[in-house]
C-alpha cells in the first residue's frame, strides 16, 4: 500500500513530466474507482495548465492555471504509469500533455480516488478539513502532540495514526518512529513524557525523509525502468520483522492494535 513516502515519490516524479505542461487530452476508461470520476473532470482539466504539484497527506495535488485542483490518492494498489508501451486494463484514467507525453493512472483494486477541487479550498474539502498537521511541516512539534495526547488513555501507536492528530502517518511509520524513540506502542498517550516526544518528532520526520530519499535514489528521475512510479521497498528496524533480533539482541514483538499490527522492542521501547 503506498504510503506518504511513496506519494511524495510519486508527486516529485510526476511533477518531471507534468509541471508546466497543458493537459492536452484526458480520458477516464470507467465511471469510477473507490467513487465516480467527478463528471466534469475531462471538461475541466482538458486544455488547462499544470501551475505546480504538491502533497497533503496521502493524497497528491496537480494544481492548474484555471483555480481548479486534481487531487487523487492510491488507495491500496494506485500507481501512476509514464509513458507506457500500451494503455492496459488498470489504466483507468490517462493524460496525454501537450509535450507528447502519457501518463497513466493504474489501479488494479480500485480503491484510489480522483476529485476535483477549486484550489482556494482545498483546506475546507472535506478529506482535509479536519487533517492534523503534516508530519514534514512545521506544524507537527511536541508541543502539538502534547496537547493531543493531554489526558488520553489510548495507546500512543494509536493516536499517532489518527489523522486528525497528525496527517499521513501509515502504520509502519509510527512503528518504525516508536522504536527509535524508544517509546512503547502500547503506552498510553497521555502518560507519554515531554522529552520522549521530543525524541519522537525527530524520529518521525527521519524516517519518512529517509524512505523519500531511498525511493528517490532507486528510481531514476523517480521512475522505474518499467515506468511505474513510486513503489520501493525498504529495510525495517522492527516493521515485519517479528521473531527477528532487534539491535539490541532481542527478538522483536508483535501485538495487534486497532486491527493492525504493531511492531517493537520490549527491551528498548518504554
Ligand atoms: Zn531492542
Amino acid at each position: 500500500m503506498p504510503e506518504l513516502p511513496e506519494v511524495e515519490t510519486t508527486v516529485r516524479g510526476l511533477a518531471h513530466v507534468l509541471d508546466g505542461q497543458v493537459i492536452a487530452r484526458i480520458e477516464t476508461r470507467r465511471a469510477d474507482l473507490r467513487r465516480p470520476f467527478p463528471p466534469n473532470l475531462v471538461q475541466a482539466l482538458t486544455g488547462a495548465r499544470v501551475t505546480s504539484l504538491g502533497r497533503r497527506a496521502k493524497y497528491g495535488l496537480i494544481h492548474t492555471d484555471r483555480d481548479q485542483t486534481m487531487v487523487f490518492h492510491l488507495g491500496m494498489s494506485g500507481r501512476w504509469r509514464i509513458d507506457p508501451d500500451e494503455i492496459g486494463k488498470h489504466d483507468h484514467l490517462v493524460l496525454e500533455t501537450g509535450a507528447g507525453r502519457t501518463l497513466a493512472l493504474n489501479d488494479a483494486r480500485r480503491f484510489g480516488s480522483v476529485d476535483l477541487v477549486d484550489t482556494g479550498a482545498l483546506e475546507q474539502w472535506p478529506q482535509f478539513a479536519a487533517m492534523g498537521p503534516e508530519p514534514l511541516g512545521p506544524g507537527l512539534t511536541s508541543a502539538h502532540l502534547a496537547k493531543a495526547f493531554e489526558n488520553r488513555f489510548a495507546a500512543v501507536k494509536l493516536l499517532l495514526l489518527d489523522q486528525q492528530i497528525v496527517a499521513g502517518l501509515g502504520n509502519i511509520y509510527v512503528c518504525e518512529a516508536l522504536h527509535r524513540a524508544k517509546i512503547h506502542p502500547e503506552r498510553e498517550a497521555g502518560k507519554v513524557s515531554r522529552a520522549a516526544l521530543n525524541r519522537l518528532v525527530p524520529e518521525i520526520r527521519a524516517v519518512l525523509e529517509e524512505a523519500i530519499r531511498a525511493g528517490g535514489s532507486t528510481l531514476r528521475d523517480y521512475v522505474r525502468p518499467d515506468g511505474e512510479l513510486g513503489y520501493f521497498a525498504k529495510d525495517w528496524r522492527v516493521y515485519g520483522r517479528e521473531g527477528d533480533p532487534c539491535a539490541c539482541g532481542k527478538p522483536v514483538s508483535r501485538v495487534v492494535q486497532g486491527g493492525r499490527s504493531t511492531f517493537f522492542c520490549a527491551s528498548c521501547q518504554k
